[in-house]
């Protein structure tokens, strides 16, 4: 491809939008360019990685086993209606829907788990046609809440999609197994550092769910890991040992303390001379249901913090979030601050572990500036049921093995493996003939991959201060030719000539042909991090040319007769290292 003709430019600012390295670099690079909020035009060059990333994707996943098919994007929301999930997509806003010119209700596919389960219960009636694993590559559509970060969380984005069928779990867990080491082959030939951690299975239910996480200070996801026996989860998933409470002794007298103004754990701290966990925290919630809203209330040690996404599970709610300021007057009757346990009525009252068994504890009194103390479960306050609700924190001793201590780290998840079980094919009766004659439900597993956010995700982790510095295997070209002089007949034969014998060679290869000076094309090469670069210019005197590596930067001379073979060997042994690259994961 010759520069000169390519449908590309690069800006020379960063868009007022980009927070993140990939967004700015991608932008910068032409790559990417907004119509509106998470929607993007993918420039050629973008394509050529994308379809790269897809490449690598549909190779693996046919290895493991899989079909690829394509679903349709717009689909019909009694489907959804039938799986049970319409309201939850609806409420959560998530879902774009519209109606069409007959007035059937249709949407996008933000997933396709009713859809492919419609599929396979219209072609598969025999157990003898088991196992099947079908996957297609796709856009999808999100109306998400904050799009941003570039191609991290678009509205339109591209998702490879894949759903396994089995007879029964033993069949689906060769099935998830394959699934999962196929995405250990995908990210490791893209050049992702990446661990896999355990997850929580969300909207989408089933039961053992893993994300595939890219290692990056920016990413959205906080993950807790242990370097001692491999544990790593999502914190919206992990566990960890409870640390130790404060001994509240024999019960005393309760009383009601002025605390003016004393509205947070720490403050109380200072001022009722306590531990936090000697304290309990009233955390109040707001569960948002199908046809009503519900009162929450979360009790948990005062050092302790409450973790939505398990109080959520518990309440299979379709969302919850904090009560706002006027709930939490209304609940209690109190300024925001003072809310407790004592004599709150008509809330649904939860309780973590880690209230079990404290005695004497300080809490809020439900009234303005006044707090409990040497409160007692059983005498002043009934105990409610106690589950895991709290956040497991970095420093807390790991759960699995009990011995490490977890540490916290940043990732963006580029996939995601699921066993669903059968709750879409029970709810939507999808069913098979086994064995033994009987009508069965199909055990589900889906699998998904990030295809565009891979792309930027990539970039996060590979970058400098001057651009973009693509790992060789979904670099959109492997090579840039740059003569120097546009001017010099001499420099442009020999560029014209060296982009010939490497396109023959099977280089992809860009020549940057443009009539503009050395300057912003060595800049511009830098920016978009093609991973090799040819310098055509003064040492062609002496039959050389100067070749570099975008991620080393140093340059060297070789001779022009020995370029091409330079060239190749170097993309050859950088496949190849991505190919057999180490991945890190944390409990593969
Ligand atoms: P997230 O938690 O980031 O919103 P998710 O858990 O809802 O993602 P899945 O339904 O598991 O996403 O989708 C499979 C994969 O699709 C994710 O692992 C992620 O890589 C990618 N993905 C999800 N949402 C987006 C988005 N808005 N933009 C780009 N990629 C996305
Ligand atoms: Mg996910």
């Amino acid at each position: 491809m010759r520069a000169s003709k390519l449908l590309n430019r690069t800006l020379f600012d960063d868009p007022a939008d980009a927070e993140t390295n990939s967004h700015r670099l991608l932008a910068r690079g032409g790559f990417i360019r907004k119509i509106a909020s998470g929607v993007y035009t993918y420039s050629p060059l973008m394509w050529r990685t994308l379809r790269k990333i897809s490449q690598i994707v549909r190779e693996e996943m046919d290895e493991a086993g899989g079909q690829e098919l394509m679903l349709p994007i717009i689909q019909p929301i009694e489907l959804w209606e039938e799986s049970g999930r319409a309201d939850a997509y609806l409420t959560a806003g998530i879902m774009f829907n519209l109606t069409d010119r007959r007035g059937a209700r249709m949407c996008l596919g933000p997933t396709h788990e009713e859809v492919i389960t419609d599929q396979v219960r219209g072609t598969i009636d025999s157990y003898k046609q088991l196992p099947v694993t079908a996957y297609q590559i796709q856009n999808k559509y999100r109306d998400e809440f904050r799009p941003r970060f570039g191609l991290m969380r678009g509205r339109e984005f591209i998702m490879k999609d894949a759903y396994s069928f089995d007879a029964d779990e033993g069949g689906l867990d060769v099935s998830y197994m394959a699934m999962r080491g196929a995405y250990q082959a995908i990210f490791n030939r893209c050049g992702l550092e990446y661990v896999i951690v355990e997850a929580d299975s969300g909207a989408i239910g089933g039961s053992r769910s893993e994300e595939f996480m890219v290692t990056a200070d920016t990413g959205e996801d906080a993950l807790l890991t242990c370097a001692h026996c491999g544990y790593g989860a999502n914190v919206e998933r992990a566990e960890s040992v409870l640390p130790a409470g404060e001994a509240g002794g024999d019960a005393l007298p309760m009383h009601k303390d002025p605390t003016p103004g004393v509205t947070t754990v720490e403050a109380l701290t200072e001022c009722c001379k306590l531990p936090a966990a000697r304290m309990i925290k009233t955390v109040l919630l707001t569960a948002v249901h199908t046809d009503r809203e519900e009162d929450v209330a979360v009790l948990i040690r005062g050092d302790q913090d409450v973790n939505l996404v398990k109080v959520q599970n518990r309440l299979a709610c379709l969302d919850l979030k904090v009560a706002d300021e006027d709930a939490v007057r209304r609940i209690t009757g109190a300024e925001p601050g003072f809310a407790g346990p004592v004599g709150l009525a008509g809330v649904t009252i939860l309780g973590d572990l880690s209230i079990e068994g404290m005695t004497n504890f300080l809490c809020g009194a439900n009234e303005t500036d006044h707090h409990l103390l040497d409160v007692n479960f059983g005498r002043d306050v009934e105990q409610p049921e106690t589950l895991e609700l709290r956040e497991a924190q970095a420093g807390d001793t790991c759960a699995r093995c009990s011995q490490g201590a977890l540490g916290s780290l940043r990732g963006i998840e580029v996939g995601h493996v699921f066993k669903l079980g059968t709750k879409y094919s029970e709810a939507m009766k999808a069913t098979f003939t086994d064995r033994d004659g009987k009508g069965k439900p199909f055990v589900m597993g889906c699998y998904g991959i990030g295809v565009s956010r891979i792309a930027a995700a990539a970039v996060e982790q590979n970058h400098d201060d001057k651009g973009i510095v693509w790992p060789v295997p979904i670099a959109p070209y492997e090579v840039l030719v740059v003569p120097m002089k546009m001017n010099d007949d001499s420099v442009v034969q020999a560029a014209e000539k060296l982009y010939v014998d490497l396109k023959n060679a099977g280089i992809e290869v860009l020549l940057d042909d443009r009539d503009s000076r050395p300057g912003p094309k060595l800049k511009d090469s830098e920016l978009l991090g093609f991973p090799f670069r040819v310098l055509c210019g003064r040492s062609l005197a002496e039959g050389n040319v100067e070749v570099d590596a975008r991620s080393e930067g140093e340059k060297q001379v070789v001779p022009l007769g020995d370029a091409v073979e330079w060239l190749t060997k170097a993309v050859r042994e950088a496949k190849a290292a991505a190919r057999s690259g180490t991945p890190m994961p944390a409990n593969a």
